[in-house]
């Protein structure tokens, strides 16, 4: 009210003067008036407009097309590689030629950001343990990619939100030389059930990916990221580390790589509560880079606590990041996570969600 009424007197200034200054004008003062009123009401239409426009150019600069259920695999701009024997679509980094980056917006960011736009996905394949990722594997880890994108579509447009998902056809593959390494256990003290967690493990997931890097021709990961990420143009991009080890996978906290922002997911080839060598055959469950995707956009973890713990109506079993289901097409983003990613501030476009009773 105080607003409007401060917003008013200068309007009010206007109709005075012009109904004052009329008779000195030869006009009748109630024509002066009158012109007060219509240079006031002309005004403020032109402020509202302006108003309106500058809402709307302000921050959806991200692609609008619908989601369309289809993960196409987009190749990467002057990259040279080796065909994978599985799966022709998909090359096997070797160089990049050094043409300029066609994106020249500094690098993706994805902290902050909602889950929206054109999504693209960036695969690193680390061997470990003397164990190399091989091309049927590659291609089966990018079905899993696949299955994660479109489930990721199907979640969106229940939502009504424009997003697709991108696979960069270009992967990077290399071997972490190190032999072993000391595994810490850190007991997580939390008073429901015992977390064997490894201490820093992130921390050492990053560094085997660096060592990887460093076989292909970078200093690091940081620097593969540096120059290879402003080659596609997405609105944003994440980088998925698959480890061919065993191990909790994560997805990297801004504090722990000297690459704030940029979305990197560390993905290990089966999941276990401290990492070790691979026994038997790797597996890049749709699930885990779901939920890990999630959590780069900024979704919490929701296991661990009784559903009812929740605002009702929030969070389901069948919420993917409480991950009480194992397979994804039972999965779902709740209205919680929703809100978590960006996906809520529509506020009237939430689908149905079954009503389940709980205990005030
Ligand atoms: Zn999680």
């Amino acid at each position: 009210m105080a607003r409007f009424r401060l917003e008013l007197l200068p309007w009010l200034a206007v109709t005075f003067l012009a109904t004052w200054f009329a008779p000195r004008l030869g006009v009748e003062w109630p024509i002066g008036f009158l012109g007060g009123l219509l240079v006031v009401a002309v005004a403020a239409i032109l402020g509202e407009v302006g108003r309106a426009r500058a809402t709307e150019a302000r921050p959806e600069t991200f692609d609008s097309r619908p989601a369309d259920g289809v993960v196409p695999v987009v190749p990467l701009d002057g990259a040279l590689g080796t065909v994978n024997a599985a799966r022709p679509g998909l090359l096997a980094f070797r160089s990049i030629a050094s043409v300029p980056p066609i994106s020249l917006r500094l690098r993706s960011r994805v902290e902050g950001r909602p889950l929206k736009g054109r999504i693209g996905v960036f695969s690193v394949f680390v061997g470990r343990d003397r164990a190399s990722w091989d091309d049927r594997e590659i291609a089966e880890a990018y079905d899993s990619l696949e299955r994660m994108g479109r489930w990721l579509e199907r979640e969106a447009g229940r939502w009504s939100i424009a997003l697709n998902v991108e696979l960069i056809g270009t992967y990077f593959v290399a071997d972490d030389p190190l032999e072993a390494e000391e595994v810490e256990i850190a007991n997580a003290l939390d008073p429901f059930e015992t977390i064997l967690d490894e201490a820093d493990s992130d921390v050492k997931g990053i560094a085997s990916a660096s060592r990887a890097a460093a076989q292909l021709g970078f200093a690091d990961l940081a620097a593969l990221i540096d120059e290879v990420d402003p080659r596609v143009d997405h609105d944003a991009t994440l980088w998925i580390i698959h480890l061919l080890r065993s191990g909790r996978s994560s997805a990297i906290t801004a504090d722990l790589f000297d690459y704030p922002g940029v979305g990197v997911a560390l993905c290990y080839a089966r999941e276990s509560a401290c990492s070790g060598p691979l026994a038997g055959l790797p597996y890049v469950d749709p699930v885990t880079l779901a939920h890990e995707m999630l959590h780069l956009f900024g979704a919490k973890d929701k296991y661990g606590t009784a559903l009812k713990s929740f605002p009702a109506d929030s969070v389901s079993s069948r919420d993917v990041m409480r991950l009480s289901r194992s397979r994804l097409g039972q999965l779902r983003v709740d209205p919680l996570t929703a809100s978590e990613i960006g996906w809520l501030d529509g506020g009237d476009r939430r689908p149905e969600m079954k009503k389940t009773r709980h205990r005030p």
